[in-house]
Protein backbone atom coordinates (compact mmCIF):
# COMPACT_ATOMS: atom_id res chain seq x y z
CA UNK A 1 0.00 0.00 0.00
CA UNK A 2 1.07 3.18 -0.88
CA UNK A 3 0.35 7.06 0.11
CA UNK A 4 -0.98 9.10 -2.04
CA UNK A 5 1.35 10.98 -4.62
CA UNK A 6 -0.64 13.92 -5.31
CA UNK A 7 -3.90 15.38 -3.36
CA UNK A 8 -6.19 18.51 -4.11
CA UNK A 9 -7.21 20.66 -1.15
CA UNK A 10 -10.73 21.55 -1.97
CA UNK A 11 -10.80 24.44 0.54
CA UNK A 12 -9.20 27.74 1.22
CA UNK A 13 -7.58 29.69 4.33
CA UNK A 14 -5.95 28.29 7.16
CA UNK A 15 -7.56 24.94 7.16
CA UNK A 16 -5.84 24.30 3.52
CA UNK A 17 -2.39 25.72 4.90
CA UNK A 18 -3.00 22.95 7.31
CA UNK A 19 -3.51 20.27 5.06
CA UNK A 20 -0.13 21.35 3.23
CA UNK A 21 1.89 21.27 5.95
CA UNK A 22 0.52 17.62 6.91
CA UNK A 23 1.43 16.40 2.55
CA UNK A 24 4.68 18.07 2.43
CA UNK A 25 6.16 16.32 5.71
CA UNK A 26 4.32 13.13 3.86
CA UNK A 27 5.85 13.45 0.71
CA UNK A 28 2.94 14.01 -0.83
CA UNK A 29 2.37 17.00 -3.53
CA UNK A 30 -0.50 19.42 -3.30
CA UNK A 31 -2.48 21.07 -5.28
CA UNK A 32 -4.59 24.31 -4.05
CA UNK A 33 -7.67 25.69 -5.69
CA UNK A 34 -8.59 29.30 -5.51
CA UNK A 35 -11.38 31.69 -6.32
CA UNK A 36 -10.21 34.43 -8.52
CA UNK A 37 -10.01 36.94 -5.81
CA UNK A 38 -7.60 34.67 -3.70
CA UNK A 39 -4.71 34.96 -6.36
CA UNK A 40 -2.62 36.11 -3.32
CA UNK A 41 -3.83 33.53 -0.70
CA UNK A 42 -1.03 31.87 1.60
CA UNK A 43 -2.59 28.56 0.73
CA UNK A 44 -2.16 29.10 -3.11
CA UNK A 45 1.81 29.89 -2.36
CA UNK A 46 2.50 26.90 -0.22
CA UNK A 47 1.28 24.40 -2.83
CA UNK A 48 2.67 22.75 -5.24
CA UNK A 49 0.67 23.40 -8.00
CA UNK A 50 -3.01 25.97 -7.78
CA UNK A 51 -5.62 26.51 -9.94
CA UNK A 52 -8.19 28.82 -10.16
CA UNK A 53 -11.46 27.60 -10.05
CA UNK A 54 -14.23 30.74 -10.32
CA UNK A 55 -15.65 34.04 -8.91
CA UNK A 56 -15.21 34.70 -5.21
CA UNK A 57 -18.55 33.63 -4.86
CA UNK A 58 -18.64 30.45 -3.21
CA UNK A 59 -21.41 28.27 -4.72
CA UNK A 60 -19.68 29.03 -8.25
CA UNK A 61 -15.84 28.20 -6.70
CA UNK A 62 -15.03 26.42 -3.43
CA UNK A 63 -18.76 24.84 -3.50
CA UNK A 64 -18.45 24.18 -7.74
CA UNK A 65 -18.44 20.59 -7.35
CA UNK A 66 -17.64 20.20 -11.49
CA UNK A 67 -14.98 22.70 -11.51
CA UNK A 68 -13.16 20.90 -8.51
CA UNK A 69 -13.63 17.70 -9.83
CA UNK A 70 -11.99 19.15 -13.13
CA UNK A 71 -9.17 20.55 -11.60
CA UNK A 72 -8.31 17.18 -9.88
CA UNK A 73 -8.75 15.31 -13.49
CA UNK A 74 -6.33 18.04 -15.38
CA UNK A 75 -3.63 17.59 -12.52
CA UNK A 76 -3.98 13.64 -11.79
CA UNK A 77 -4.63 14.51 -8.24
CA UNK A 78 -5.43 11.12 -6.65
CA UNK A 79 -7.78 12.34 -3.59
CA UNK A 80 -9.39 15.45 -2.34
CA UNK A 81 -9.02 17.01 0.76
CA UNK A 82 -12.36 18.82 1.79
CA UNK A 83 -11.14 20.75 5.11
CA UNK A 84 -13.96 21.54 6.94
CA UNK A 85 -16.83 23.75 6.01
CA UNK A 86 -17.79 23.98 2.02
CA UNK A 87 -18.22 20.93 0.74
CA UNK A 88 -16.34 19.06 3.55
CA UNK A 89 -20.11 16.99 4.69
CA UNK A 90 -21.38 17.09 0.93
CA UNK A 91 -22.38 13.45 -0.23
CA UNK A 92 -22.28 14.36 -3.56
CA UNK A 93 -18.65 15.49 -3.60
CA UNK A 94 -17.79 12.18 -1.76
CA UNK A 95 -19.83 10.17 -4.38
CA UNK A 96 -18.76 12.30 -7.52
CA UNK A 97 -14.98 11.79 -6.94
CA UNK A 98 -15.94 7.63 -6.44
CA UNK A 99 -17.04 8.19 -10.31
CA UNK A 100 -14.34 9.63 -11.03
CA UNK A 101 -12.29 7.33 -9.43
CA UNK A 102 -10.61 9.94 -6.65
CA UNK A 103 -10.19 9.40 -3.61
CA UNK A 104 -12.51 11.52 -0.99
CA UNK A 105 -10.54 12.49 2.11
CA UNK A 106 -13.32 11.64 4.49
CA UNK A 107 -16.17 8.73 5.49
CA UNK A 108 -18.56 7.74 2.90
CA UNK A 109 -21.30 9.02 1.33
CA UNK A 110 -23.58 7.14 3.37
CA UNK A 111 -22.09 8.34 6.97
CA UNK A 112 -22.06 11.79 5.70
CA UNK A 113 -26.01 11.52 4.71
CA UNK A 114 -26.62 10.35 8.48
CA UNK A 115 -24.93 12.56 9.96
CA UNK A 116 -26.05 15.86 7.76
CA UNK A 117 -29.74 14.38 9.05
CA UNK A 118 -29.39 15.67 12.50
CA UNK A 119 -33.17 14.15 13.25
CA UNK A 120 -31.91 10.74 11.90
CA UNK A 121 -28.66 10.47 13.59
CA UNK A 122 -30.40 10.94 17.04
CA UNK A 123 -32.64 8.19 15.80
CA UNK A 124 -30.13 6.38 14.97
CA UNK A 125 -28.41 6.98 18.66
CA UNK A 126 -31.39 6.61 20.74
CA UNK A 127 -31.94 3.28 18.87
CA UNK A 128 -28.50 1.99 20.15
CA UNK A 129 -28.95 2.93 23.68
CA UNK A 130 -26.91 6.37 23.52
CA UNK A 131 -28.55 9.09 25.55
CA UNK A 132 -30.30 11.79 23.61
CA UNK A 133 -31.56 14.93 24.67
CA UNK A 134 -35.44 14.52 25.51
CA UNK A 135 -37.43 15.45 22.40
CA UNK A 136 -39.00 14.14 18.54
CA UNK A 137 -38.34 11.23 17.34
CA UNK A 138 -36.85 12.25 14.14
CA UNK A 139 -38.48 14.93 12.33
CA UNK A 140 -41.60 17.16 12.88
CA UNK A 141 -43.49 17.63 10.08
CA UNK A 142 -45.91 20.18 11.64
CA UNK A 143 -46.44 23.37 14.52
CA UNK A 144 -49.49 20.93 16.22
CA UNK A 145 -47.28 17.76 16.51
CA UNK A 146 -43.81 20.16 18.11
CA UNK A 147 -46.53 21.65 20.42
CA UNK A 148 -47.80 18.07 20.94
CA UNK A 149 -44.13 17.14 22.17
CA UNK A 150 -43.53 20.33 23.94
CA UNK A 151 -46.40 19.91 25.97
CA UNK A 152 -45.10 16.60 26.72
CA UNK A 153 -41.36 17.42 27.91
CA UNK A 154 -42.10 20.71 28.94
CA UNK A 155 -40.81 24.32 27.99
CA UNK A 156 -38.95 25.52 26.77
CA UNK A 157 -37.99 23.88 23.77
CA UNK A 158 -35.54 24.51 20.90
CA UNK A 159 -36.54 23.26 17.26
CA UNK A 160 -33.72 22.73 15.29
CA UNK A 161 -33.18 22.16 11.52
CA UNK A 162 -32.37 18.51 10.36
CA UNK A 163 -29.81 19.73 8.48
CA UNK A 164 -28.21 22.85 10.35
CA UNK A 165 -24.84 23.60 11.16
CA UNK A 166 -22.97 26.44 12.23
CA UNK A 167 -25.40 27.60 14.92
CA UNK A 168 -27.87 28.20 12.00
CA UNK A 169 -31.63 26.86 11.61
CA UNK A 170 -32.65 26.78 15.18
CA UNK A 171 -34.68 28.65 17.84
CA UNK A 172 -35.44 28.60 21.44
CA UNK A 173 -39.29 28.63 22.38
CA UNK A 174 -39.90 29.48 25.91
CA UNK A 175 -43.55 29.47 25.93
CA UNK A 176 -46.46 27.95 24.17
CA UNK A 177 -47.35 31.73 22.53
CA UNK A 178 -44.00 31.70 21.10
CA UNK A 179 -44.21 28.18 19.20
CA UNK A 180 -45.95 29.30 16.16
CA UNK A 181 -43.44 32.09 15.08
CA UNK A 182 -40.84 30.45 16.13
CA UNK A 183 -41.42 27.13 14.16
CA UNK A 184 -41.87 29.32 10.93
CA UNK A 185 -39.38 31.49 11.20
CA UNK A 186 -36.94 28.28 11.96
CA UNK A 187 -38.17 26.66 8.61
CA UNK A 188 -37.41 29.89 7.11
CA UNK A 189 -33.94 30.24 8.04
CA UNK A 190 -33.54 26.43 7.52
CA UNK A 191 -34.91 26.77 4.07
CA UNK A 192 -32.20 29.76 2.90
CA UNK A 193 -29.74 28.66 4.77
CA UNK A 194 -29.98 24.86 4.11
CA UNK A 195 -31.94 24.47 1.34
CA UNK A 196 -34.39 22.21 3.35
CA UNK A 197 -37.01 23.33 5.37
CA UNK A 198 -36.78 19.89 8.16
CA UNK A 199 -37.11 20.55 11.34
CA UNK A 200 -37.08 18.68 15.00
CA UNK A 201 -37.53 19.28 18.55
CA UNK A 202 -35.72 18.68 22.07
CA UNK A 203 -35.69 19.75 25.17
CA UNK A 204 -33.94 23.56 25.95
CA UNK A 205 -31.26 21.98 28.98
CA UNK A 206 -30.13 25.47 30.46
CA UNK A 207 -26.69 25.51 32.65
CA UNK A 208 -25.16 22.98 30.15
CA UNK A 209 -21.35 22.43 28.64
CA UNK A 210 -20.70 21.66 25.13
CA UNK A 211 -17.76 18.88 25.36
CA UNK A 212 -17.38 16.64 22.57
CA UNK A 213 -14.74 13.78 21.49
CA UNK A 214 -12.57 13.10 18.70
CA UNK A 215 -12.84 9.89 17.48
CA UNK A 216 -10.71 7.90 14.76
CA UNK A 217 -11.65 4.58 12.65
CA UNK A 218 -10.20 3.18 10.44
CA UNK A 219 -12.86 1.04 8.92
CA UNK A 220 -11.24 -2.45 9.79
CA UNK A 221 -12.83 -2.49 12.62
CA UNK A 222 -10.55 0.06 14.60
CA UNK A 223 -12.53 3.20 16.64
CA UNK A 224 -10.72 5.31 19.08
CA UNK A 225 -11.11 8.40 20.82
CA UNK A 226 -8.73 10.99 21.24
CA UNK A 227 -10.27 12.55 24.51
CA UNK A 228 -12.79 15.67 25.22
CA UNK A 229 -12.99 18.76 24.23
CA UNK A 230 -15.18 21.62 25.76
CA UNK A 231 -16.41 24.18 23.51
CA UNK A 232 -18.88 26.00 26.08
CA UNK A 233 -17.73 29.46 25.30
CA UNK A 234 -19.92 30.19 22.78
CA UNK A 235 -21.94 33.37 21.66
CA UNK A 236 -25.04 32.63 19.74
CA UNK A 237 -24.51 28.95 19.67
CA UNK A 238 -20.91 29.58 17.86
CA UNK A 239 -17.69 28.08 19.41
CA UNK A 240 -14.74 30.78 20.55
CA UNK A 241 -12.63 28.96 22.92
CA UNK A 242 -12.02 25.66 22.83
CA UNK A 243 -9.82 23.61 25.58
CA UNK A 244 -8.63 20.29 26.64
CA UNK A 245 -9.04 18.23 29.11
CA UNK A 246 -12.43 20.02 30.32
CA UNK A 247 -12.02 21.46 33.53
CA UNK A 248 -15.05 19.26 34.86
CA UNK A 249 -13.52 16.06 33.54
CA UNK A 250 -13.05 13.08 36.24
CA UNK A 251 -11.29 9.88 34.79
CA UNK A 252 -14.51 8.25 35.51
CA UNK A 253 -16.42 10.91 33.49
CA UNK A 254 -13.74 10.59 30.43
CA UNK A 255 -13.94 6.83 30.42
CA UNK A 256 -17.63 6.94 29.95
CA UNK A 257 -18.03 9.95 27.33
CA UNK A 258 -15.16 8.54 25.31
CA UNK A 259 -16.97 5.11 25.29
CA UNK A 260 -20.39 6.25 24.22
CA UNK A 261 -18.24 8.20 21.61
CA UNK A 262 -17.26 4.89 19.72
CA UNK A 263 -20.04 3.48 20.62
CA UNK A 264 -21.67 6.49 18.21
CA UNK A 265 -18.77 6.03 16.17
CA UNK A 266 -19.49 1.98 15.80
CA UNK A 267 -23.51 2.56 15.60
CA UNK A 268 -22.76 5.08 11.84
CA UNK A 269 -20.06 2.14 11.06
CA UNK A 270 -17.74 5.31 11.14
CA UNK A 271 -14.34 5.42 9.27
CA UNK A 272 -11.79 8.21 9.16
CA UNK A 273 -11.76 11.17 11.45
CA UNK A 274 -14.57 12.70 13.47
CA UNK A 275 -16.21 14.14 16.12
CA UNK A 276 -19.30 13.48 18.13
CA UNK A 277 -21.22 16.48 20.23
CA UNK A 278 -22.75 16.05 23.69
CA UNK A 279 -24.38 18.16 25.85
CA UNK A 280 -23.42 17.80 29.71
CA UNK A 281 -26.16 18.60 32.33
CA UNK A 282 -25.05 19.70 36.15
CA UNK A 283 -25.51 16.19 37.34
CA UNK A 284 -23.01 15.39 34.57
CA UNK A 285 -25.83 13.80 32.27
CA UNK A 286 -24.06 13.15 28.96
CA UNK A 287 -26.74 13.34 26.34
CA UNK A 288 -25.74 12.87 22.17
CA UNK A 289 -25.86 16.11 20.02
CA UNK A 290 -24.59 15.43 16.72
CA UNK A 291 -21.81 14.25 14.71
CA UNK A 292 -19.58 16.31 12.52
CA UNK A 293 -17.95 13.87 9.62
CA UNK A 294 -15.09 15.81 8.95
CA UNK A 295 -12.09 17.49 10.50
CA UNK A 296 -12.90 20.21 12.91
CA UNK A 297 -11.68 24.17 13.51
CA UNK A 298 -10.44 23.09 17.01
CA UNK A 299 -8.55 20.19 16.09
CA UNK A 300 -5.18 21.63 16.85
CA UNK A 301 -6.38 21.54 20.72
CA UNK A 302 -6.40 17.40 20.96
CA UNK A 303 -3.21 17.12 18.63
CA UNK A 304 -1.40 19.08 20.64
CA UNK A 305 -2.86 17.28 23.80
CA UNK A 306 -2.17 13.95 22.81
CA UNK A 307 0.68 14.24 20.21
CA UNK A 308 -1.47 12.65 17.30
CA UNK A 309 -1.48 14.32 13.61
CA UNK A 310 -5.17 14.35 13.18
CA UNK A 311 -4.92 15.40 9.42
CA UNK A 312 -2.11 12.77 8.64
CA UNK A 313 -4.01 10.18 10.22
CA UNK A 314 -6.90 11.71 7.92
CA UNK A 315 -4.71 10.90 4.64
CA UNK A 316 -3.30 7.65 5.82
CA UNK A 317 -6.80 6.30 6.45
CA UNK A 318 -8.18 7.31 3.20
CA UNK A 319 -5.03 5.77 1.51
CA UNK A 320 -6.31 2.39 2.93
CA UNK A 321 -3.90 2.20 5.89
CA UNK A 322 -4.66 0.61 9.33
CA UNK A 323 -5.06 3.21 12.51
CA UNK A 324 -1.28 3.67 13.89
CA UNK A 325 -2.49 3.32 17.85
CA UNK A 326 -4.11 1.54 20.15
CA UNK A 327 -6.65 3.03 22.74
CA UNK A 328 -4.27 2.68 25.05
CA UNK A 329 -1.41 4.19 23.52
CA UNK A 330 -3.30 7.16 23.81
CA UNK A 331 -1.90 9.41 25.98
CA UNK A 332 -2.94 13.06 27.13
CA UNK A 333 -0.44 15.39 28.76
CA UNK A 334 -0.95 19.08 30.07
CA UNK A 335 -3.62 21.45 29.41
CA UNK A 336 -4.40 22.88 26.13
CA UNK A 337 -6.52 26.22 25.06
CA UNK A 338 -7.48 27.48 21.56
CA UNK A 339 -8.82 31.13 20.87
CA UNK A 340 -10.30 31.59 17.56
CA UNK A 341 -9.33 34.94 16.61
CA UNK A 342 -11.99 36.57 13.83
CA UNK A 343 -11.71 39.82 11.58
CA UNK A 344 -14.32 41.34 13.81
CA UNK A 345 -15.56 44.25 16.00
CA UNK A 346 -14.31 42.76 18.89
CA UNK A 347 -17.65 44.73 20.87
CA UNK A 348 -20.37 44.31 18.57
CA UNK A 349 -18.75 40.69 16.76
CA UNK A 350 -19.74 42.44 13.16
CA UNK A 351 -17.23 41.62 10.81
CA UNK A 352 -14.52 43.78 10.28
CA UNK A 353 -12.51 42.75 6.17
CA UNK A 354 -9.98 44.57 5.15
CA UNK A 355 -5.96 45.04 4.57
CA UNK A 356 -3.73 43.93 7.20
CA UNK A 357 -1.08 46.61 7.46
CA UNK A 358 0.70 44.37 10.28
CA UNK A 359 0.27 40.79 11.30
CA UNK A 360 2.79 39.72 13.70
CA UNK A 361 2.00 36.39 15.79
CA UNK A 362 3.12 35.52 18.77
CA UNK A 363 6.08 32.70 19.52
CA UNK A 364 7.77 31.32 22.60
CA UNK A 365 7.37 27.50 24.54
CA UNK A 366 4.07 26.08 24.26
CA UNK A 367 2.60 28.89 21.31
CA UNK A 368 0.82 27.28 18.06
CA UNK A 369 -0.43 29.59 15.36
CA UNK A 370 -2.54 28.14 12.73
CA UNK A 371 -3.27 31.08 10.45
CA UNK A 372 -3.22 31.58 6.34
CA UNK A 373 -2.69 35.76 7.58
CA UNK A 374 0.36 37.39 6.67
CA UNK A 375 0.98 41.46 6.72
CA UNK A 376 -0.26 43.09 3.16
CA UNK A 377 -2.99 40.21 3.27
CA UNK A 378 -6.24 41.45 2.28
CA UNK A 379 -8.50 39.55 4.74
CA UNK A 380 -11.83 38.92 2.02
CA UNK A 381 -15.66 39.71 2.98
CA UNK A 382 -16.68 37.23 1.21
CA UNK A 383 -15.75 34.55 3.41
CA UNK A 384 -15.70 33.02 7.33
CA UNK A 385 -14.06 36.07 9.43
CA UNK A 386 -11.86 33.28 11.54
CA UNK A 387 -8.44 34.86 10.05
CA UNK A 388 -6.21 32.86 13.05
CA UNK A 389 -6.34 30.19 15.76
CA UNK A 390 -3.86 30.47 18.34
CA UNK A 391 -3.47 27.95 21.03
CA UNK A 392 -1.62 27.04 23.51
CA UNK A 393 -0.43 24.46 25.61
CA UNK A 394 0.98 24.59 29.58
CA UNK A 395 1.64 22.29 31.67
CA UNK A 396 -1.53 22.65 33.61
CA UNK A 397 -4.65 24.67 32.78
CA UNK A 398 -3.29 27.76 35.43
CA UNK A 399 -0.14 27.76 33.16
CA UNK A 400 -1.96 27.49 30.21
CA UNK A 401 -3.83 30.46 30.90
CA UNK A 402 -0.85 32.99 31.53
CA UNK A 403 0.56 31.49 28.96
CA UNK A 404 -3.02 32.49 26.87
CA UNK A 405 -2.74 35.78 28.51
CA UNK A 406 0.66 36.65 27.35
CA UNK A 407 0.60 35.32 23.68
CA UNK A 408 -2.71 37.71 23.24
CA UNK A 409 -0.87 40.47 24.74
CA UNK A 410 1.91 39.72 21.82
CA UNK A 411 -0.26 39.25 18.72
CA UNK A 412 -0.53 42.12 16.84
CA UNK A 413 -2.72 42.86 14.08
CA UNK A 414 -3.13 46.38 12.31
CA UNK A 415 -5.49 47.83 9.96
CA UNK A 416 -8.59 45.91 11.06
CA UNK A 417 -10.42 45.08 14.78
CA UNK A 418 -10.11 41.70 15.29
CA UNK A 419 -11.81 39.81 18.51
CA UNK A 420 -8.29 39.82 20.31
CA UNK A 421 -9.42 41.99 23.47
CA UNK A 422 -12.63 39.78 23.82
CA UNK A 423 -10.34 37.35 24.28
CA UNK A 424 -8.24 39.34 27.06
CA UNK A 425 -10.90 40.01 29.29
CA UNK A 426 -12.08 36.56 28.99
CA UNK A 427 -8.96 35.03 29.68
CA UNK A 428 -8.97 37.53 33.11
CA UNK A 429 -12.76 36.73 33.99
CA UNK A 430 -12.84 35.23 37.38
CA UNK A 431 -15.87 32.39 36.16
CA UNK A 432 -13.25 31.69 33.34
CA UNK A 433 -10.62 31.58 35.01
CA UNK A 434 -11.87 29.18 37.83
CA UNK A 435 -13.16 26.77 34.96
CA UNK A 436 -17.19 28.11 36.32
CA UNK A 437 -18.84 28.57 33.17
CA UNK A 438 -21.99 26.84 31.10
CA UNK A 439 -22.97 27.65 27.20
CA UNK A 440 -24.60 30.87 28.75
CA UNK A 441 -21.34 32.66 29.67
CA UNK A 442 -20.44 35.15 27.23
CA UNK A 443 -24.50 36.38 27.40
CA UNK A 444 -24.27 35.83 31.40
CA UNK A 445 -21.81 38.04 32.08
CA UNK A 446 -22.69 40.41 29.60
CA UNK A 447 -25.86 41.31 31.45
CA UNK A 448 -23.83 41.27 34.46
CA UNK A 449 -21.26 44.18 34.85
CA UNK A 450 -19.66 44.51 38.22
CA UNK A 451 -18.61 41.32 40.05
CA UNK A 452 -15.59 41.09 38.31
CA UNK A 453 -16.99 41.25 34.48
CA UNK A 454 -16.58 43.90 31.88
CA UNK A 455 -19.48 46.13 30.77
CA UNK A 456 -22.35 44.57 29.04
CA UNK A 457 -21.17 46.16 25.60
CA UNK A 458 -17.25 45.27 25.90
CA UNK A 459 -18.85 41.14 26.21
CA UNK A 460 -20.39 41.50 23.18
P1 LIG B 1 -24.83 23.34 15.04
O1 LIG B 1 -24.68 22.06 14.28
O2 LIG B 1 -25.59 24.38 14.30
O3 LIG B 1 -23.54 23.82 15.64
P2 LIG B 1 -25.66 22.04 17.52
O4 LIG B 1 -26.79 21.09 17.53
O5 LIG B 1 -24.26 21.48 17.54
O6 LIG B 1 -25.82 22.99 16.25
O7 LIG B 1 -25.81 23.08 18.71
C1 LIG B 1 -24.99 24.22 18.83
C2 LIG B 1 -25.07 24.76 20.25
O8 LIG B 1 -26.43 25.09 20.59
C3 LIG B 1 -24.64 23.78 21.32
O9 LIG B 1 -23.24 23.77 21.50
C4 LIG B 1 -25.38 24.30 22.54
O10 LIG B 1 -24.71 25.42 23.10
C5 LIG B 1 -26.69 24.79 21.95
N1 LIG B 1 -27.74 23.76 22.05
C6 LIG B 1 -28.09 22.87 21.10
N2 LIG B 1 -29.09 22.06 21.53
C7 LIG B 1 -29.39 22.44 22.79
C8 LIG B 1 -30.35 21.99 23.77
N3 LIG B 1 -31.19 20.98 23.54
N4 LIG B 1 -30.37 22.64 24.97
C9 LIG B 1 -29.53 23.66 25.21
N5 LIG B 1 -28.62 24.12 24.33
C10 LIG B 1 -28.53 23.53 23.13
Amino acid sequence: MELFKKILIANRGEIAVRVIRACRELGIRTVAIFSDIERESLHVKLADESICIGPAVPAQSYLNIPAILSAAELTDSEAIHPGYGFLSENPQLAEACTTSGIVFIGPSAETLRMGGDKAKARQIMKRRGIPVVPGSDGPVASEELVMKIAKKIGFPVIVKASAGGGGRGMRIVNEEEELSTSFHMAQRESLTAFGSSELYVEKYLSSIRHIEVQIIADGKGNVIHLGERDCSVQRRHQKLIEESPSPIATEKFRKKIGELAVRAAKAMKYRNVGTIEFIVDQDQNIYFMEINTRVQVEHPVTEELTGVDIVKEQIRIAAGFPLLYKQNQIRASGHVIECRINAEDPDKFIPCPGRLTQFMPPGGPGVRIDTAAYSGWVVPSQYDSMIAKLIVKGKNREEAIARMRRALDEFVVEGIKTTIPFHQRVFTHPDFIKGNFTTDFIERISRQPGNGAKPAEALG
